[in-house]
């Protein structure tokens, strides 16, 4: 690639409204422009970027048995009614009709059409288990879409699915899949955790993220130091610690005048937040559902929806319907004495001698105690772990940092395959329905998930298998030296003929120029063409940011290919 006669438009300063680096970066480095919200162009050195990670995407696929479709981008709505996900999907999913007013959307994900073409195409048992990817644009309609192409509406994913008759195959495949994805974040250099995923609504197979480590990441991961462990903060389990002491002191009615939050009430008592248990009201199937925890300890809303009985996705109550459940303002309830449903939470439950609101304006009690007091009978786990909680699997406590999802692999289980019909004949004759699997990586969002770990104040590092070109080739005041123009056209036409990716700058720009577009574009290889050089028939070389090597220019393929 010619610089010259390519679309590399660099920035020398950093562009509005992009606010974290690997955005800024992209622009800057004439990667990506963006069209509309959401909506991204890639420009000939983001396009070979993708090329790149779409190569070791396929390659670490199909070396384990998954073939490549291509299945159409506009999707009819008909098959989305039959997975009843044609209402359920809400906003996020684009629609539109055609001429003849048949509706259709814009692919959010496959797995109705890939369950379509396995229903049309596959009926029996010996044709299992199989595993169908493609490489294509998704789109949806993000509420919020951010960072550039970390979060877009328009977006490249790999999806695949796969079709399982017996556990067994259903499990290796699960496994291959887990394989695949953590060979390639290997092969791109990339610090990252597999971490354990909400099942979501369906199912209760496995589910795994991964996730590229990095301090803009909008996914929180605790993992343990000492053991494998590892989850979404989403998902991790919360156990609780030791156990309940035994009551001391007596069960007390205190007045607490204009006291409505926890901040206000421990300052008011002069007792800690873990001394307090905090009620929150969330909507339930026939009543509201009281939810209680520790005064400092958060609530995680997944787990919430979970409990039997309260709406899903979680809603919280009106102050109106507080006040109605409660016979008081929300800044006064709790568990004793309420006719309300109460789930406690694990720490909640091992409390004793705590503070609460008493169901009565401006009252809390103090003093009280699970049992003796009040019923506690329904305990769960509705809390987000934090930093330090102990690990689920006892080996210590966790560690939380934050990630950037580029994967999800998936266990459906039968949810498609019943809801849409695509059975098969089992080795007796018998009609089955299969197990499903789905795994997906986002492409694009992968290329700014590097950029975002791998980046520093010159610009960005391209791991190897990933970057634009494997070397960047400059001539210095070539214009000046009818030698170093000669010289530079030959060592890229050598690297082209080895089968070396090269981008040249042959532009008549100013060193200082070049070499910031080279710093910024962060192509690992670097050779420098210049006439001082020359004199010795030497040109440079140099790995990022390494030592300067002077080497003949005859010597540049030899050099990189070692
Ligand atoms: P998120 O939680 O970030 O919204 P998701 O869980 O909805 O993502 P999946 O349905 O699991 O995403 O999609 C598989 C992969 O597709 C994700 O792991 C991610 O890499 C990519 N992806 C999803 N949404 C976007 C988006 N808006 N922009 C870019 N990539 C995306
Ligand atoms: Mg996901």
């Amino acid at each position: 690639m010619r610089f010259s006669q390519s679309l590399i438009p660099t920035l020398r300063e950093p562009p509005a409204n992009a606010e974290i680096p690997s955005h800024i970066l992209l622009l800057r480095a004439g990667m990506i422009r963006q069209l509309a919200s959401g909506l991204f162009t890639w420009l000939p050195l983001g396009v070979r970027v993708l090329q790149k990670i779409e190569r070791i995407v396929r390659q670490e696929l199909t070396k384990r048995g998954a073939c490549e479709i291509l299945m159409p981008f506009v999707q009819p709505a008909e098959l989305w009614r039959e997975s009843e996900r044609w209402d359920a999907m809400g906003p996020d999913l684009a629609r539109l009709a055609d001429r003849h007013k048949n509706e259709y959307c814009l692919s959010p994900t496959h797995e109705e059409v890939v369950t379509d073409l396995f229903r049309n195409n596959i009926s029996s048992y010996r044709q299992l288990p199989c595993n169908l990817f493609q490489i294509n644009t998704k789109f949806r309609d993000e509420i919020r879409p951010r960072f550039g192409v970390l979060r877009s509406r328009e977006f490249i994913m790999k999806d695949a699915y796969s079709f399982h008759l017996d556990e067994e195959t259903f499990n290796e495949t699960y496994r291959a899949m887990y394989d695949a994805y953590s060979a390639v974040l290997e092969r791109l250099d990339l610090e990252y955790r597999a971490v354990q995923a909400d099942p979501g609504l369906i199912g209760d197979g496995e589910s795994h993220e991964f996730h590229v480590l990095a301090q803009v990441g909008e996914d929180a991961l605790a993992f343990s130091e000492n053991s494998s462990y590892a989850a979404n903060v989403e998902r991790a389990e919360a156990i609780a610690v030791g156990a309940r002491p035994d009551p001391s002191h007596q069960l007390e009615k205190v007045s607490t005048p204009g006291i409505a939050s926890i901040d206000s009430l421990v300052q008011f008592l002069g007792i800690e937040r873990d001394q307090v248990a905090k009620t929150i009201v969330a909507r339930g199937a026939n009543s509201p559902i009281a939810l209680v925890l520790r005064g400092d300890h958060e609530l995680n809303e997944l787990k919430a929806a979970r409990l039997p009985d309260v709406l899903q996705p979680l809603q919280f109550a009106s102050d109106a319907e507080i006040e109605r459940a409660f016979n008081c303002r929300p800044g006064s309830i709790g568990p004793v004495g309420t006719e309300v449903p109460v789930y406690v939470d694990r720490a909640a439950a091992n409390l004793s001698d705590f503070a609460c609101g008493a169901n009565e304006n401006d009252f809390h009690y103090t003093g009280v105690n699970w049992e003796r007091d009040v019923a506690c009978d329904r305990v769960v786990d509705i809390r987000r772990v934090r930093e330090g909680d102990p690990a689920p699997d006892g080996s210590g406590p966790l560690s939380i940092v934050r990630g950037i999802e580029v994967g999800h692999i998936f266990q459906l289980g039968t949810k498609y395959s019943k809801s849409m019909q695509a059975s098969v004949l089992d080795s007796d004759g018998k009609n089955t329905y299969p197990l499903m699997g789905c795994y997906g990586i986002g492409i694009t969002r992968l290329a700014a998930a590097i950029v975002e770990q791998r980046h520093d104040d010159i610009g960005i590092d391209w791991p190897i298998e990933a970057a634009p070109a494997t070397v960047h080739i400059i001539s210095l005041n070539a214009e000046r030296s009818e030698l170093v123009q000669q010289t530079a056209e030959k060592v890229y036409d050598e690297c082209l003929g080895a089968g070396v990716d090269a981008i040249y700058d042959d532009r008549s720009e100013r060193p200082g120029v070049k070499f910031a577009d080279a710093d910024l574009i962060g192509i690992p290889h670097r050779i420098m063409i210049g006439e001082r050089g020359m004199q010795r028939n030497q040109v440079e070389y140099r790995f990022r940011r390494g030592e300067i090597e002077a080497i003949a220019p005859s010597s540049v393929v030899e050099r990189l290919r070692s």
